[in-house]
């Protein structure tokens, strides 16, 4: 998906038109070019999205259900 890569760089979220925008920017903080509201990197479903990623990428302390068969002894 590089088009997404190309297209995100020069676009942000603008919440007040709904969608992807070009924008203005300035020192810290960047304005949609259309309206003028403050805008940002991803929508809050991106961004939702985005940060489950990062925290799904952290190396989690997954529990396997070990079950070792202990003790299980048939009489052999
Ligand atoms: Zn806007």
């Amino acid at each position: 998906m590089d088009f997404l890569s190309d297209f995100q760089n020069d676009r942000k979220w603008c919440s007040a038109c709904d969608g992807y925008v070009s924008y203005l920017m300035s020192i810290d903080k960047s304005f949609c070019a259309q309206c003028g509201a403050e805008v940002r990197l991803f929508s809050e479903e991106d961004w939702i999205a985005f940060s489950e990623k990062m925290e799904a990428r952290k190396p989690g302390r997954r529990r396997k259900k070990a079950s070792p068969q202990k003790g299980r002894r048939d009489s052999a």
